[in-house]
């Protein structure tokens, strides 16, 4: 009778009750295998790529089972709350070929049946909870004050026992609600804690659908539910939530797994029914060697906004992330080099179990593959969205040449071998300037590059004779070079390495080095596409207006 005193005094105004909140928040209705996850990021306003990823492994298993991915809102610990983070998350995910079915859609609208999805707007579900452990003695008033606390945790440490809030060391464990009530009259400030059943002495066993079969001590330290602020802990609105939410699989950052033993006492204790769980590796990255986790402030690559702005395609940095979740992702893509990612299917008993490395030279080369499989049309416009907001000079001369610059988004992209040139639309500059006179003409002597065997003097003797006897009237890339050996030839060149090779004092040098003057003179660059190519998109006279400023240089 007085735990129910105790429990009225504590939440006078809470009328309902678990029960009521099960009720309220039925079984779903859904196919048999269908799995109902979430992403339950806090609002700080900070992406963080193992946000996505982490995302993107419930998003991928709701989507193929036909389930449920649902977004709530962690903000119990409103100091780290930033305005507008809740939107940013949506649109970043969204971004990322991720839509939620349920969940919060603003700061306080929510779409879906099981809401409010956001931690704040829940605590007079969190409160009919926690008044039903106080009235079942399951959980109960404590009026330790942070410095008791500390001076708790001192006091173990120094003797090397197990620190924290215990069996012998939970001061108002064992208080009678009597004398709780008469504390709380008298005004003392408390937080309420969960009574833990556990002894350390036993283990608990579970199996993580990542991890494997895993056992821990029980838990015996007696966890803050609600804090003094009135609000849940993580522990409490996670059990309460997963439940109420008819959340299937928790699948969550592997920092979680250590307060597993916890959260299944939880389940246990208020008669929940567990849910799977998931722990996903932290996403790490080799440092000079060694591999440690990706910090938010040492390494830009942690940030979504960093692969924005160096311009990947959204495209590419899923892929890399479902090449890690499952490693047979790539052999998938061999097989199915045109395929749409979605019809990958992902599996947690795939995913390695240690952590997972970030790499970003992998990430590159994944990200040359999607690149290269797109049409010049979409390479185009995806440059431009990026240009528009981070290279201003270059959106004004890729749209101002529209027509030319999908020719050159267009080289070799058929064939056997077709180009990768570009990982992220920030390379995209340096390798297509020289098309652009506005940009190639800034350029200084110092920067062209030639051939080994040649020096500047050497080249513009060369191109003064090329200009003069090239033939542009050529419609294939081989007569084009039949034209050029000519030249060549004439010029005292050689076209054969061995005769070369054995006669080099017969020689002024190889085929090659002319064709490398040529290439400085039209691109500055050694390493172009073919230079039948680049004539064909400058068109002769721009072609000849290169040779004659490569004269004047
Ligand atoms: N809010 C928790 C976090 O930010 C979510 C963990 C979970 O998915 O349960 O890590």
């Amino acid at each position: 009778m007085s735990l129910e005193k105790l429990a009225d005094l504590i939440f006078p105004n809470v009328d309902k009750t678990m029960d009521y909140y099960m009720e309220k928040y039925p079984q779903r209705n859904l196919k048999e295998d269908a799995v109902v996850v979430r992403y339950a990021p806090s609002p700080t306003g900070f992406q963080h790529i193992g946000g996505v990823f982490a995302a993107l492994i419930n998003e991928r298993l709701a989507s193929q089972s036909e389930g449920v991915f649902y977004l709530r809102i962690e903000d119990t610990d409103q100091k780290r709350e930033v305005p507008g983070a809740i939107e940013d998350t949506i649109e970043t995910m969204h971004n990322f070929g991720m839509d939620f079915n349920e969940g919060m859609t603003g700061n306080d609208t929510f779409k879906g049946e099981y809401g409010p999805y956001r931690q704040s707007q829940r605590f007079e579900i969190y409160n009919a909870f926690a008044k039903d452990l106080i009235r079942k003695g399951l959980a109960y008033p404590c009026f330790c004050t942070p410095e008791e606390l500390a001076e708790l945790r001192e006091r173990q440490t120094a003797e090397k026992i197990t620190p924290g809030y215990y069996g012998e060391y939970a001061k108002y464990r064992n208080l009678t609600a009597e004398e709780a009530i008469e504390k709380i009259q008298n005004g003392e400030k408390y937080i309420l804690r969960f009574r833990s059943p556990g002894n350390p002495e036993n283990r608990v066993e579970a199996h993580d659908l990542i991890k494997g079969d895993v056992s821990f001590p029980e838990n015996n330290q007696d966890i803050v539910i609600i804090k003094g602020d009135g609000l849940p802990t993580y522990h409490f609105a996670h059990a309460v939530d997963d439940t109420l939410m008819r959340t299937t699989h928790v699948i969550r950052g592997e920092e979680w797994l250590s307060s597993l033993p916890i959260h299944l006492q939880l389940f246990d204790v208020l008669g929940f029914k567990r849910p799977n769980f998931a722990h996903i590796p932290t996403i790490m990255k080799n440092d000079n060697g060694s591999k440690r986790k990706l910090s938010k402030r040492k390494d830009a690559e942690a940030a979504v906004s960093y692969y924005k702005e160096v311009g990947y395609p959204t495209a590419s940095v899923i892929e890399y992330l479902l090449n890690i979740i499952n490693s047979n992702f790539e052999e998938w893509r061999a097989e199915n080099p045109t395929a749409d990612y979605h019809d990958f299917k992902i599996s947690l008993d795939n995913m390695s179990k240690s952590g997972a490395l970030f790499d970003m030279v992998k990430l590159n080369d994944v990200s040359k593959e999607v690149i290269c499989k797109m049409k010049a049309e979409d390479v185009y416009n995806q440059y431009i969205v990026w240009a528009k907001e981070f290279d201003k000079e270059m959106f004004d001369l890729v749209t101002a040449n529209e027509v030319m610059a999908k020719e050159i988004f267009n080289i070799d992209k058929e064939g056997p071998k077709p180009r990768k040139d570009f990982a992220k639309w920030d390379e995209v500059k340096a390798k297509i300037f020289y098309f652009f006179d506005e940009l190639f003409d800034k350029e200084t002597a110092e920067q062209v590059e030639l051939p080994k065997t040649l020096s500047l003097e050497n080249a513009k003797s060369i191109i003064e004779v090329y200009a003069k006897e090239v033939n542009f009237n050529v419609d294939s890339q081989e007569a084009w070079f039949e034209d050029l050996k000519r030249i060549a030839l004439d010029l005292g060149y050689c076209a054969n390495k061995k005769e070369y090779k054995a006669n080099p004092d017969s020689y002024k040098g190889m085929v090659s080095d002319v064709a490398g003057a040529v290439r400085a003179a039209v691109a500055h660059r050694s390493n172009t596409p073919d230079l039948y190519t680049i004539f064909t998109i400058l068109g002769e006279e721009k072609t000849r207006e290169r040779f004659e400023k490569f004269l004047k240089l």
